[in-house]
């Protein structure tokens, strides 16, 4: 039976990226009447939070995916969040130590930094270069004794080449050299990605990874695990990364990333899967519009093409367009947009902050408007009563966008101390800084809260109207 399965990190928001890989993993299983399964990547746990799970599930529903297995239906071969499965990574680590296929590492990350610095200079490729191998058995059975802290690494081949077999990519060939011996089992007793990867994996019985192509140079350490291991290894297959229009890797300092903000923006779930479905492949007769089901069916891996697919959000819009007219009449669309606009709880987030500001009902529009659109349109003369210059105001909010894009989490108070610690260290009273990002996120100086807006337009959209104003 064909398995598949996704396996998101719940480190942010819920990707499109993911989304798309996980359209292509459900449609290949679904097309060879195999299961498609879901399993949290979790074990970075400074990073991992459970909002973020919930997020990337809820987004994946919301989009019309859905698994046999995972962390919230259960399944035959769970727990499905790798948090949860104890210390099986542990004792398979352990199990290559005995096998000789791993070894004990004791070095203190000072010293590995100072091993980098002298393969720099001596312009060596910056990789671990096996110091711990050469301590006998009895020095590193001390060190544990004595409870020196420790990692567990893979062997590597000092020399030859790793062949991968890849489903789109047939074979590539990558030197042994290039490859780090990588650590599987961290200080504090954590696995790292590429172990319970394989372990998972393995255990989970899956027999097609299909990801994204960011993994391919991973592809020797973990044939090698499963060599060790004595385990059959799955079929690979790399899918190409989305892109931005101008070809660079998809990534949110250019476009919206966030499938929250696809959701925000008022477009159909129906027509992103369908986009996502075109990325990279087409129908056998080329059709632009289809559902999901119609990409089940006539669904073909080998039909993905590898040249970069382009994510246009214009031309997401074109198509929601047609998916707009062609699939909804009146009825249908007006209870689609009171879900959009009007469900509670959306409402409810607002209505606290306007509440104050109105007279009537029909002030709601005026007041509250820029939480039920897209982009605004903004012109020169909207920051006429802005007091910066615009080379300031420019720079202003650029370095606003960057301080933005590194805020792990998204939260109004995080937002506000983030932005009035830059106005200060650029010189500018925070009053001054604030005004135009009340122009840039809803359109008038004069609104509610402008920190309460962006935490309730989310990042993407929040980051989209900034970069839209100044350009
Ligand atoms: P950004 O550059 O926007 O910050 P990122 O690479 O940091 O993106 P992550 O949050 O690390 O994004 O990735 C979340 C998930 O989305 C990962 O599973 C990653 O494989 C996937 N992903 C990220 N970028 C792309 C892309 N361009 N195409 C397909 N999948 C992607
Ligand atoms: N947890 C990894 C990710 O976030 C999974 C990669 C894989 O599919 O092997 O992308």
């Amino acid at each position: 039976e064909v398995r598949t399965r996704i396996a998101p990190s719940p480190t942010g928001d819920p990707h499109v990226g993911t989304a798309y890989i996980a359209l292509f993993n459900m449609a290949f299983a679904r097309k060879m009447g195999g299961k498609f399964i879901l399993r949290i990547e979790d074990t970075d746990q400074t990073r991992s939070t459970p909002e973020s799970e919930k997020m990337i599930l809820d987004a994946l529903r919301w989009l019309g995916l859905d698994w046999a297995e995972g962390p919230d239906v259960g399944g035959e071969y769970g727990p499905y969040r790798q948090s949860e499965r104890g210390d099986i990574y542990g004792q398979y680590a352990l199990e290559l130590v005995e096998k000789g296929h791993a070894f004990y590492a004791f070095e203190t990350p000072e010293e590995l930094d100072q091993m980098r610095i002298e393969q720099k200079e001596q312009g060596l490729p910056q990789k671990y270069d096996g110091r711990a191998l050469a301590l006998s058995a009895e020095e590193v059975q001390a060190k544990l004794d004595a409870g020196v802290p420790y990692v567990i690494r893979m062997k590597i081949p000092e020399e030859g080449t790793c062949v991968v077999q890849d489903m789109l990519r047939g074979t590539i060939e990558i030197d042994w050299s290039q490859i780090d011996m990588q650590v599987l089992l961290k200080a504090d007793g954590m696995p790292t990605y590429h172990l319970a990867n394989v372990v998972d994996d393995h255990l989970m019985k899956i027999t097609h990874v299909i990801r994204g192509e960011e993994w391919i140079n991973s592809a020797p350490k973990h044939i090698l695990l499963y060599q060790y291991f004595g385990w059959d290894m799955p079929t690979l297959c790399h899918m190409p990364l989305l892109r931005n229009p101008d070809k660079s890797k998809l990534s949110k300092r250019k476009n919206p990333t966030s499938i929250l903000y696809y959701q925000r923006m008022g477009y159909m779930a129906e027509s992103v899967i369908n986009y996502l479905g075109r990325m990279g492949w087409s129908m056998p007769d080329e059709r632009e519009k289809f559902s999901l089901d119609e990409m089940i069916e006539q669904f073909d891996i080998q039909r993905v093409s590898l040249g970069g697919p382009v994510f246009d959000v214009e031309k997401l819009s074109w198509l929601n367009g047609m998916w707009i007219r062609e699939n909804l009449n009146p009825e249908t669309f007006a209870q689609k947009y009171v879900e959009w606009a009007l469900n509670p709880e959306y409402l409810m987030q607002i209505i606290p902050l306007i509440m104050p500001r109105v007279e009537t009902f029909s002030d709601v529009a005026n007041v509250a408007g820029f939480f039920l659109k897209g982009m605004l349109p903004i012109t020169k003369e909207d920051f006429s009563t802005v007091k910066m210059e615009e080379e300031t105001l420019r720079k202003a909010m650029q370095f606003a966008l960057w301080k933005l894009e590194a805020l792990r989490t998204w939260e109004k108070d995080e937002i506000f101390n983030t932005l009035k610690s830059l106005a200060q260290s650029m010189d500018v009273k925070p009053k001054d800084f604030f005004a135009p990002l009340f122009v840039a996120i809803s359109g008038s100086s004069a609104s509610v809260s402008v920190f309460d807006s962006m935490a309730i337009l989310g990042p993407d959209l929040s980051r989209a109207r900034m970069r839209t104003a100044v350009n």
